[in-house]
């Protein structure tokens, strides 16, 4: 096997996202489209507001009415009319009137303007207000003051949000406004996640000898969860041929998008998961020039894409987060994959092999820059090294010594101010 078969990580992502489809569109209920990607344009029925509305609390009244009103002469108007939100006013404001008008409340014909109920001898602290039968103007208003018209925020026909947009709570509001109940949007992937090695037994199990948990079943439903995609848990192969295959036939039973599976990858004799997919499948490449997370295997089982990861807990979430993340995201049509690295200022000097390296670290911001901190034991067993980090610092290839105070690029985890 020549140096060639060990890919750049730039040129195995490039490859993985080449081989990766964008799901179908769905019609999907619009609180279910939260955070998933609008297949088609929303274009508004009507305008938005549908109706001439007053913006305050106040009196809807004609702005020539008061043009000359202070606090010490004030101007004197008949109240004729209650119009709360909702309702639909059947009055006319003539010179001299005005009608008492609340927030959203349609505007009656003939009233240009409102007068915040502040600037009125009106008692609006009091809860219980009778509707007096003349009200005192404090100050003038210009036409069209503290009225919102139909169509300022959105017109009728207007295209609104554009395929490819991602719905976030706003959006959804939005088209909530507009009357849709349903949206269609880029599908959501469902991965399937095995698990293989003998030595494995599930949580709830006690450990006999030579046994661990089988962890990274949980780490990825959980970073699938995080991508908004559905978890298609697969359960535990053991190292052969034919109880990997077994649970293969689950996820093309369950009609899986992508599947995911750890460990089984490297050169050692139990390593299964190659043969299997060589037989059943393809394989593009099945090692990367990475740190960690080398024997990484990526192809097709039986047409379904195959993202083949390390069995060392931290390798394995490494390599979901800068493979199967992006491939997740281009699925359901996401345009931005990767993560937005920062510049950080390196606390502590690094030692590298060449290999582009992922760097367990904390990020925290000083003076408008960002610092990292390498966290020390990097082992790729040591899943608790990932607790507490925020960020990966990524050493770039070739690169074998970095000194203290140098910049490299950190792509975050999380943010040291929000959960994801
Ligand atoms: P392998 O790639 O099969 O050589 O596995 C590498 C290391 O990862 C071994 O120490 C395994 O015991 C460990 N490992 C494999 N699968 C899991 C898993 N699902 N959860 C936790 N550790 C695992
Ligand atoms: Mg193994």
């Amino acid at each position: 096997m020549g140096k060639e078969e060990y890919l750049s990580v730039s040129d195995a992502l490039k490859t993985v996202l080449d081989a990766i489809q964008v799901l179908p569109a769905v019609p999907t209920n619009l609180l279910d489209g939260l955070h998933r990607v609008l297949a088609e344009p929303i274009v508004a029925q009507h305008d938005l507001p549908p109706f001439a509305n007053s913006s305050m609390d106040g009196f809807a009244i004609r702005a020539q009415d008061v043009l000359r009103a202070t606090k010490d002469n004030p101007a004197k108007l008949k109240v004729i009319a209650d119009i709360a939100a909702g309702q639909s006013p059947q009055i006319s404001i003539i010179t001299g009137s005005a009608a008492r008008i609340t927030t959203g409340a349609p505007m009656p014909d003939g009233a240009d303007s409102v007068i915040p109920v502040e600037d009125t001898d009106e008692r609006w602290q009091d809860r219980s207000r009778p509707l007096p039968d003349s009200i005192q103007i404090y100050r003038a208003v210009r036409p069209g003051a503290y009225v919102r018209l139909p169509g300022e925020d959105i017109q009728a026909a207007d295209q609104v949000l554009s395929p490819g947009c991602v719905l976030r709570p706003q959006e959804l509001g939005l088209i909530a406004s507009l009357g849709y109940k349903k949206v269609s949007v880029i599908g959501r992937a469902k991965v399937g996640i095995l698990a293989t090695g003998n030595e494995l037994v599930d949580i709830a199990q006690p450990l006999g000898p030579g046994q661990i948990r089988n962890s990274n079943s949980y780490t990825q439903a959980a970073q699938v969860l995080a991508c908004d995609a559905e978890p298609v848990i697969l359960g535990v192969a053991n190292d052969s041929e034919d109880s990997v295959r077994e649970r293969l036939q689950l996820a093309i039973d369950k009609g899986v998008n992508l599947i995911i599976s750890s460990a089984g990858v490297s050169v050692g004799a139990y390593d299964v998961v190659k043969s299997v997919l060589e037989f059943d499948g393809n394989i593009l490449f099945w090692r990367v020039r990475m740190r960690p997370g080398k024997p990484l295997t990526f192809g097709f089982y039986r047409g379904v894409p195959y993202l083949g990861l390390p069995g060392n807990p931290v390798s394995a979430m490494v390599s979901f987060d800068r493979f199967a993340r992006p491939a997740i995201l281009k699925m359901s049509g996401y345009k931005q994959l990767e993560r937005q690295p920062l510049t950080v200022i390196i606390e502590d000097e690094i030692q590298s092999d060449g290999r582009e390296s992922y760097l367990r670290a904390v990020v925290t911001r000083e003076g408008g820059q960002y610092r990292a901190r390498i966290f020390e034991g990097q082992g790729s067993h040591m899943l608790s090294s990932l607790v507490g980090a925020n960020a990966l610092v990524k050493v770039p290839e070739n690169v074998e010594y970095v000194g203290e105070g140098s910049f490299l690029e950190a792509i975050m985890i999380d943010w040291p101010e929000t959960v994801f």
